[in-house]
C-alpha cells in the first residue's frame, strides 16, 4: 500500500510518517491522505468515536467565528494551521460575508502548501499563503504584512493547532506575540482538544495520536485553553464546547472533545 502511495504522492511528500493535516483530512472525509495517515486516524477513532463529529463541529465553529468577526467589521484574517482545503475554507466564508476580505493562510506541512497553490489559483480576492511554523512568529508577521494592514483589526484564527505545540515551547507566549502585533479591536479565535472533555477517551486519543505521529500533541483543560486569551476580552459564552459557541441552530447534544472561544483585543 505504501508503494502505491509513494507513486501517487507529489514529490517531497513523506508517505511513511502520519501527518496531522492528512489525519485531520481523513477524519473530515477527505481524500488527501495516505495509508499511514488512515491507520493513525483510525487508532484515534478507536480511542474516541467523538473525533469525527468533533472535527465537523470544529469546522462549523470556524465558519461561525469568521462570520461573527466580519459582522464586527473585521475583513482581514490570519489563519494559522490552514489544513488541507475542504468545504468552507476561511477565504470563502469571509469573502461570502464581505467580498473585500483578505486572508493570509499559514501552515508548515508540505502537502498543505501543494494544495494551497491549487486552492488560491483563480481566487480573485486577496489571499496568500505562508509556508511557516507557528513558532516562527517573526516570519509569519512579516509575511502577513504584505497583504494585511496591521493598523486595522485582524482576526487571528488558531483553530485546532495549538495542541501541536507542547507546554515547554510556550504556545501561550506565541499567541501573545501574535496578538501583540495586532491593532486594538482585533479578534482571536481558538479551538483545542480538551483533555477534560470525556477525560478517559481524550487521554487515550492524545496518546494514540502522539504514538502514531512520533511527535507529542498536548490536549488541554478548559482552563488551560482559557489562558490563551489572557489580556484579551473573552466574549460570551467564554470557552465552551465548540458546538455551543453561539450556535445558529440548536447544537446536537453530543460531546465533541473540543473547546473553543473568541476574544477581542481591547
Ligand atoms: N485549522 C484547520 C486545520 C486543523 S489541522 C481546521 O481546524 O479545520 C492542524 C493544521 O495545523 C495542519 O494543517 C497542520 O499541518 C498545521 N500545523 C500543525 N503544527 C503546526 C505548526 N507548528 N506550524 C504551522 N502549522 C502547523
Amino acid at each position: 500500500m505504501a508503494a502505491d502511495d509513494e507513486t501517487i504522492a507529489p514529490r517531497g511528500i513523506d508517505v511513511h510518517t502520519p501527518h496531522i493535516a492528512r489525519i485531520y483530512d481523513y477524519w473530515l472525509g477527505g481524500k488527501d491522505n495516505f495509508a499511514v495517515d488512515r491507520a493513525a486516524a483510525e487508532q484515534v477513532i478507536a480511542a474516541t468515536p467523538t473525533v469525527k463529529p468533533g472535527v465537523t463541529a470544529n469546522r462549523a465553529f470556524l465558519s461561525r467565528a469568521v462570520r461573527f468577526m466580519v459582522g464586527e467589521g473585521v475583513t482581514q484574517f490570519l489563519d494559522i494551521g490552514t489544513g488541507i482545503p475542504t468545504a468552507d475554507n476561511t477565504h470563502l466564508i469571509a469573502q461570502a460575508a464581505s467580498p473585500e476580505s483578505r486572508v493570509v493562510y499559514v501552515d508548515n506541512d508540505p502537502i498543505v502548501l501543494t494544495h494551497a497553490r491549487a486552492l488560491l489559483s483563480g481566487v480573485t480576492a486577496p489571499t496568500s499563503f505562508i509556508d511557516a511554523d507557528l513558532r516562527d512568529t517573526g516570519r509569519i508577521l512579516e509575511g502577513a504584512a504584505e497583504l494585511l494592514d496591521f493598523t486595522r483589526p485582524i482576526g487571528l484564527l488558531l483553530i485546532a493547532i495549538l495542541h501541536c505545540v507542547p507546554d515547554e515551547e510556550e504556545p501561550g507566549a506565541l499567541v501573545r506575540t501574535l496578538m501583540g502585533a495586532l491593532a486594538p479591536g482585533s479578534f482571536l479565535a481558538v479551538t483545542h482538544p480538551g483533555i477534560d472533555q470525556l477525560p478517559d477517551q481524550m487521554a487515550a486519543a492524545e496518546k494514540a495520536l502522539t504514538d502514531a505521529m512520533g511527535y507529542r500533541v498536548t490536549f488541554r483543560t478548559r482552563e488551560g485553553v482559557g489562558r490563551f486569551f489572557t489580556g484579551l476580552d473573552l466574549l460570551e459564552p467564554g470557552v465552551v464546547a465548540v458546538q455551543e459557541w453561539r450556535p445558529e441552530s440548536p447544537p446536537a447534544p453530543i460531546k465533541t472533545g473540543m473547546w473553543g472561544g473568541v476574544a477581542r483585543k481591547p
